[in-house]
């Protein structure tokens, strides 16, 4: 059995900004991660020469944002290219006069949340809606690509609780490269999931398929999924942190990558809307960083039926062929595509917290005994749903470990006095 000071359970944005915070004050510590690669929901592939982000790709926040200073100083390049939602999209199927009534509507019904957030009870987004209004449809898909839920599942508390600088810029390497690059050095454990983490005894130990591990304190850092579905237990059993982990389900945002032929037939960084008249719709993003690329956004039940059926590709090509034409179905070719609700280590995208359990977050981060600490994008108050949040509780969390076992190591040096 191996003994290390920490252990860390997941090697995402979250487990390696612990890992690395807790190793640079010189304590032993044992990564564990159940995949092949470290970076989690941060997942830069590279197919045909490029770099393509299938999970996180902006940098939010940017200008406060953690991950973009690391870039710096790992000599990654960042884009400040603002984003294709802050300009007009391409009109096909969208002409400017609808596009800035749509404008006018998401305006008011972001008003309306803002305002409801002081209201005694939560509710659901829903309820904010303008009753038949020509855009709900739209606003309901835009809610899928942004909290991985249609409106009915958003809680108006925690969708406050959110914080949004308004800036967004990219890793031209990609965001996944940059948690990757950001791990080097540190000892992780790739394809090692532990199963069970035991905290009834003087150390914690836990249970991988490559033996055992003790620590004197471990974080937690997997997403709330897997912590609800129990593919980590937990001995003795938490049941706040297990109905903190169900509050907190993971909504579904995925991408699909095609490479385009021909493609300065296109503007660069520009939006195309695949309809504006239903919820099972994609977002396309043509020509990121001025690749011959299209970059799909497929979100909420819609990615979820899109998943099951394995049918990212023809949905998007029939979408964009029947805005741009009928010659742009030769003209396409699919990359790659995510399926994060598949995906065992995952189970989803980005957490949401069910309406009237937003309080489940400061839940799921509290530290138990002074030894198991929790860190993860849901575990975050305001920023959660992002890889800066997550890197945030990663930093927090391993504080937490550095002063509980300063005080520990005080607390025996005063008894044997
Ligand atoms: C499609 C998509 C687009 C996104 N876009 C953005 C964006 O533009 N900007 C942004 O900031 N964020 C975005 N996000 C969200 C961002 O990627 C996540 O919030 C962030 O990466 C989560 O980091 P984490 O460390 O909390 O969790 P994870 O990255 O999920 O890390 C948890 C780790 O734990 C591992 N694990 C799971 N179970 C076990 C086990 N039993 N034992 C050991 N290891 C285990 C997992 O394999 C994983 O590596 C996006 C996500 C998706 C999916």
């Amino acid at each position: 059995m191996h003994e290390v000071d920490v252990i860390v359970i997941g090697a995402g944005a979250a487990g390696i900004a612990a890992a690395r915070r807790l190793a640079a004050h010189r304590l032993s510590v044992a990564v564990l991660e159940a995949r092949r690669r470290v970076g989690g929901r941060a997942w830069t592939a590279h197919v045909a020469g490029l770099p393509l982000d299938l999970g996180c790709g902006w940098l939010h926040s940017a200008e406060e944002n953690e991950w973009g200073a690391i870039a710096q100083e790992l000599g990654l390049t960042v884009d400040p290219t603002p984003p294709p939602w802050s300009r007009r999209a391409l009109e096909a199927g969208f002409p400017l006069a609808e596009q800035s009534d749509y404008a006018a509507a998401w305006a008011r019904l972001y008003r309306r949340l803002a305002e409801a957030a002081d209201e005694k009870d939560d509710r659901p987004a829903s309820d904010f809606l303008d009753e038949g209004c020509r855009w709900n449809p739209m606003l309901n898909a835009l809610s899928s690509y942004i909290n991985g839920v249609e409106l009915d599942r958003l809680s108006v508390v925690d969708f406050s609780n959110y914080h949004d600088s308004g800036v967004n810029w990219r890793v031209v390497a990609g965001y996944g490269t940059l948690v990757e690059t950001h791990a080097r050095g540190l000892e992780v454990a790739l394809d090692c999931p532990a199963s069970l983490l035991d905290h009834s005894g003087r150390r914690v130990r836990a249970v991988t398929p490559r033996g055992e591990i003790v620590a004197r304190a471990a974080i937690i850092a997997v997403p709330p999924s897997i912590i609800a579905g129990e593919a980590l237990r937990i001995e003795p059993t938490l049941p706040d942190k297990l109905d903190a982990a169900h509050a907190l389900p993971l909504g579904l945002a995925d991408k699909l990558f095609l490479r385009i032929d021909e493609p300065d037939d296109f503007p660069a960084e520009t939006r195309l809307f695949g309809a504006t008249d239903r919820v099972a719709t994609g977002s396309y993003h043509l020509r990121p960083f001025g690749r011959p690329l299209i970059e799909g956004y497929f979100g909420g039940r819609f990615a979820q039926k899109l998943e099951d059926e394995d049918a990212f590709a023809s949905f998007a090509i029939d979408q964009i062929a029947s805005l741009l034409g009928e010659n742009m179905r030769k003209r396409l070719h699919p990359l790659a595509a995510s399926a994060w609700r598949r995906d065992p280590f995952a189970r989803g995208s980005y957490s949401y917290a069910k309406v009237g359990h937003a309080d489940a977050r400061a839940v799921l981060a509290a530290p138990v005994d002074n030894r198991l600490f929790f860190a993860g994008e849901a575990c975050s108050l305001n920023d959660f749903s992002t890889a800066h949040g997550a890197y945030r509780t990663g930093v927090k969390a391993a504080d937490e470990v550095l002063a509980a076992l300063a005080g520990r190591a005080v607390h025996r040096r005063a008894g044997t006095r």
